[in-house]
């Protein structure tokens, strides 16, 4: 599967903007997360089995992704929710409605809990208490991941000097990485404040050109501010590209900023990659209404 590649019109720069509309893959189950179930998905039938269970935060795209595709391959979801708050909030929750519309049975636990998501005495209590299921990580990444985002580029996309896109677990770089050309830079714009994240590409890579750009997370995940929402707005008033408020709208700013600060040489050609999360942009103004704050408009 390939996505289209959009050109974006700019002004006063001699750099060429594409950008690839991965989050068109597919009508539910959103960019980056399609690539990186694809080969978990094949995996788990051909381990024979029933249940997909997995991490996630409140608003992630990767909890609904994995509800959608479990509902349309014929899987039974469970999902393990940070924030046991959430437990009486699912009206309220577009993404957990969403989710839960799927098939997509919850476990909500508390932070501390929560963060034994990786240990294998919690996960043996999951079996005892679900049966037996396919695990897939927070985020979804692991090595299968990464190979179904190494499809993402194609071979006319060779023509790209730079390669950029959103950063969270950093499963999506990895397969971007480990597909480019030497020639071509990789650059990550991480969604969050980490130390970690370069030590979790490199087991996952095998070549070097790539980087991290770290000044453009806005204070942490799913943190927002009112400059990045009125640029959210006016990109999407000029180039007609919704761009999500916890990644893509967050990578787009860091990369028309460095344009504007001329970070690439003269007539370079860059290909970001739009890896979708528009679904949780409806959270999102819920959050920044009650704030009194500015919210998204990024529809017709
Ligand atoms: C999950 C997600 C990312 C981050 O992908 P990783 O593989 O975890 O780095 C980027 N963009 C969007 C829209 C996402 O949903």
């Amino acid at each position: 599967m390939e996505s289209i590649n959009q050109k974006i019109h700019l002004e006063n720069t001699n750099v060429s903007l594409y950008i690839k509309r991965e989050d068109l893959l597919h009508p539910r189950i959103s960019g980056n997360k399609f690539r990186k179930l694809k080969y978990n998905l094949a995996q788990a039938k051909s381990e024979s089995k029933q249940t997909l269970l997995t991490f996630g935060g409140a608003f992630s795209n990767h909890i609904l992704a994995v509800a959608a595709a479990g509902k349309e391959q014929g899987f039974k979801t469970i999902g393990i929710i940070r924030g046991e708050e959430l437990q009486d909030k699912i009206s309220e929750n577009p993404t957990l409605q969403k989710a839960q519309d799927f098939g997509m049975v919850f476990e909500f636990v508390g932070r501390s809990i929560y963060r034994e998501k990786s240990n294998p005495e919690f996960i043996q209590q999951l079996t005892e208490k679900f049966g037996d299921f396919y695990l897939i990580p927070e985020g979804g990444t692991n090595d299968l991941a990464v190979k179904g985002c190494e499809e993402i580029l194609t071979k006319t996309d060779k023509k790209f000097d730079y390669i950029c896109c959103a950063v969270g677990t950093g499963g999506t770089i990895s397969g971007l990485i480990n597909c480019s050309k030497n020639g071509q830079q990789v650059l990550g714009f991480p969604a969050l404040k980490g130390d970690f994240l370069r030590e979790d590409i490199c087991k996952f890579v095998r070549k070097s050109n790539w980087n991290l750009i770290e000044d453009y997370h806005f204070a942490g995940y799913a943190k927002v501010s009112d400059e990045l929402i009125v640029f959210i707005n006016e990109f999407y008033q000029k180039h007609k590209v919704p761009l999500d408020p916890i990644y893509t709208g967050k990578m787009m700013f860091g990369v028309m900023d460095l344009i504007d600060k001329n970070y690439f040489p003269e007539n370079s050609k860059i290909l970001v990659i739009h890896t979708g999360g528009l679904q949780g942009i409806a959270g999102m103004n819920i959050l920044l209404k009650q704030k009194n704050q500015l919210q998204i408009n990024v529809y017709d």
